[in-house]
């Protein structure tokens, strides 16, 4: 099976197998995991923010950085295919009672007028707007990437209204490949960060939010109570320290591989509105949703998985556990449709 319906379906590789099964750990609700600290240290370090904190998830991430930045009755400003707001199963409303205020971007990017035009007056009949919300790469748009500079400029905006910042950087490290801007770089900018380490990096599971030490602890309690605190999670961390070390530099085989797929797309008739590709996703429309279903079923008939966005729209998403050998027949594939 070649499967592109999403960069989370990687299994581990046998050298961060080894890193699992040598880890040093401990039950981390005690803080005494130390590879989870060891990993935590160092995802901090590498955004330039204080400290971090291990999760299960990127929703979990996301929903506790977004506990932490708000009060009920609060919005938040974000694009309107947000992960947050609209793959998190309603948890802003759920887990902050806030509400969202959704900015359509035609590329998901949010500019310093999309903050300053949509920051509430101080009028009782308006919610407080509290936080801007980026994500980069952003999903939804086709996995498009901010530059630090465009970074620089909508968090500016943000703060100079007395607004907190929010990165959920679920796939920044394709961002960060794509852009050649510096991890190191981006926390000066945010409040708080979120990155996955189960999408492009290939890990089994683990995310982290990323903050301050006075704001990470304010997040460990809202990890415990969503029941996302782990024990002897340092096996998990394991494969977290060995991803960052050896799988970031290797995303940018991923993004050519999609580059390959995306100029083949451009031959065929049927794509319409292929999205210009800057990381490893893939996405663009068909005709109508008769079409969108013979391709999938016609893929799947060849032992290929592709993911639909929308009823019109389809996602090609490429990952470790896809190679050169894969994309040569999956283009054959869809030569034969
Ligand atoms: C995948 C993803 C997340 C987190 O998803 P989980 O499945 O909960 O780990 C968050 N934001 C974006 C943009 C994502 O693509």
């Amino acid at each position: 099976m070649i499967d592109l319906r999403s960069d989370t379906i990687t299994k581990p590789t046998p050298p961060m197998l080894e890193a699992m099964w040598g880890a040093t750990v401990g039950d981390d609700v005690y803080d005494e995991d130390m590879t989870v600290n060891q990993l935590q240290q160092k995802a901090a370090d590498m955004f330039g923010m204080e400290a971090a904190l291990f999760c299960p998830s990127g929703t979990m991430t996301n929903q506790i950085a977004m506990r932490v930045l708000t009060q009920p009755q609060d919005e938040i400003i974000c694009y309107n295919g947000a992960h947050i707001y609209k793959y998190e199963g309603g948890g802003l409303a759920y887990n902050s009672q806030v509400s969202t205020r959704l900015i359509h971007s035609q590329n998901g990017i949010l500019h310093p007028a999309d903050v300053s035009n949509n920051v509430n007056d101080d009028n009782i009949h308006y919610p407080t707007t509290s936080v801007v919300a980026l994500e980069n790469s952003v999903n939804r748009a086709g996995g498009t990437c901010y530059t630090l500079d465009q970074i620089k400029a909508v968090t500016t905006a943000a703060r100079q209204h007395q607004l907190k910042t929010h990165l959920d950087g679920a796939r920044v490290f394709n961002a960060l490949v794509s852009t050649g801007d510096k991890a190191q770089d981006y926390g000066q900018y945010f409040d708080t960060i979120s990155i996955c380490l189960s999408k492009g990096l290939g890990c089994p599971v683990g995310s982290l939010v990323l903050s301050s030490h006075e704001l990470i602890k304010k997040a460990k309690r809202s990890r415990k109570v969503l029941g996302g605190a782990m024990r002897q999670v340092g096996y998990m961390a394991a494969a977290g320290i060995y991803a960052l070390d050896n799988h970031v530099a290797r995303l940018s085989n991923d993004h050519q591989r999609a580059q390959t797929i995306a100029q083949h797309l451009t031959t065929k008739s049927y794509v319409l509105n292929l999205i210009p590709v800057q990381t490893n996703i893939v996405l663009f429309d068909l005709p109508n949703h008769d079409t969108v279903e013979r391709l999938l079923a016609h893929l799947k008939n060849h032992g290929i998985l592709a993911g639909m966005m929308d009823k019109l729209t389809m996602r090609f998403v490429t990952h470790l556990d896809f190679d050169d050998d894969q994309l040569e027949q999956f283009l054959k594939v869809l030569d034969l449709f």
